[in-house]
């Protein structure tokens, strides 16, 4: 697959990740419009995305991200980043489909192959790994470098889950070779919390519950809590991973209320459950390892459903 050959005709480019962006879905869209700007600067190159959280600010191009989604003429080329599925795209999907020539850069188990040119690694750690796999180093640059970095360390808990291989740390080792601070990347955007999100961190700790003797540890924050501590969804990043520390737990459930009787659900598994296959079946999708969906009912309909179907792949 050679992306800029894909690219030659095309004089208008769109780049969209999926909703609630993350930081490899950030990283992978302004790595990509980065290095797109430097091979190919004549083209015209738009990056749609929710509005980020502000800690990837940083990032070259991130005051250039268009969260509204306006209807414009078709694009030439549209590329979607780090979507297992087209509705994941939200207010970019039309965009998608409406461009003469639809391509998807992804490493989502779940992918459903709906671009008409489709590069699907289930075995790389990121779609940051999965692009920069494919870029020619002469228009990699520091902004480029940086932006992929922080998609990979996001992606992989800091070089820490196993979707990060031998080549994971063979592009890590050449990333930090340009010029960006990689120790700052780790500790402003992956570690540190405000003070809201670690009291919200603590509520959901306390309030968790066991199941399966333990082999499933579950937490709810609901609508009530978050107005409490005034916090958003974002806020609420990495509370399944902490839950899942847990020793004895093999899979870590963690729901948070969207609306009434409806939930934002994200499980993590520390491998002898393949989440992706239960929030597939609940229309979600994801990664062995990591995975979400949205769920109707109440907190205890939630669970039993979910533990119902991690229960059938433990036994
Ligand atoms: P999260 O638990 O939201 O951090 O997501 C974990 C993984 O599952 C990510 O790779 C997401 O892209 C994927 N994922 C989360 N929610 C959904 C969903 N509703 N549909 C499809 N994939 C999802
Ligand atoms: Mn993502
Ligand atoms: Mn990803």
């Amino acid at each position: 697959m050679d992306i800029l050959k894909e690219l030659e005709n095309a004089e208008r480019i769109g780049i969209a990740g999926h909703v609630r962006p993350d930081g490899d879905c950030v990283g992978a869209c302004l790595g990509l419009w980065n290095y797109l700007k430097n091979a190919c600067p004549e083209k015209t190159v738009c990056v749609y995305l929710e509005q980020p959280p502000q800690t990837f600010s940083f990032l070259k191009g991130y005051d250039q991200i268009d969260s509204t989604f306006q209807p414009v003429d078709p694009f030439d080329v549209f590329i979607a980043l780090d979507s297992g599925d087209s509705e994941r795209l939200g207010g970019a999907r039309d965009l998608f489909f409406a461009a003469k020539k639809k391509l998807c850069f992804d490493h989502h188990l779940s992918n459903t192959g709906y671009a008409d040119i489709n590069v699907i690694r289930s075995d790389a750690s990121s779609t940051c790994e999965v692009l920069f796999e494919l870029f020619d180093r002469k228009y990699v640059d520091d902004a480029v470098a940086e932006a992929i970095y922080t998609g990979i360390v996001h992606d992989t808990g800091v070089f820490q889950y196993s979707c990060m291989s031998r080549d994971t740390f063979g592009i890590v080792g050449e990333l930090i070779g340009y010029g960006f601070d990689a120790a700052a990347i780790i500790s402003k955007t992956f570690y540190e919390k405000t003070y809201v999100q670690n009291q919200i961190l603590g509520r959901a700790l306390l309030e968790s519950i066991l199941l399966m003797d333990g082999k499933i540890i579950a937490s709810c924050v609901d609508k009530r809590m978050m107005d409490f501590y005034g916090v958003t969804s974002e806020d609420l990043d990495g509370i399944v991973n902490q839950l899942l520390v847990t020793k004895g737990c093999e899979v870590a459930i963690f729901l948070y209320q969207t609306g009434n009787l409806e939930f934002k659900v994200s499980m993590r598994s520390k491998g002898k459950v393949n989440v992706s296959e239960v929030a597939t079946y609940f229309g979600g999708g994801g990664h062995a390892r990591a995975a979400g969906c949205n769920l109707t009912g109440t907190y205890r309909d939630v669970l039993n459903n979910l533990s119902g179907h991690i229960e059938k792949q433990l036994l």
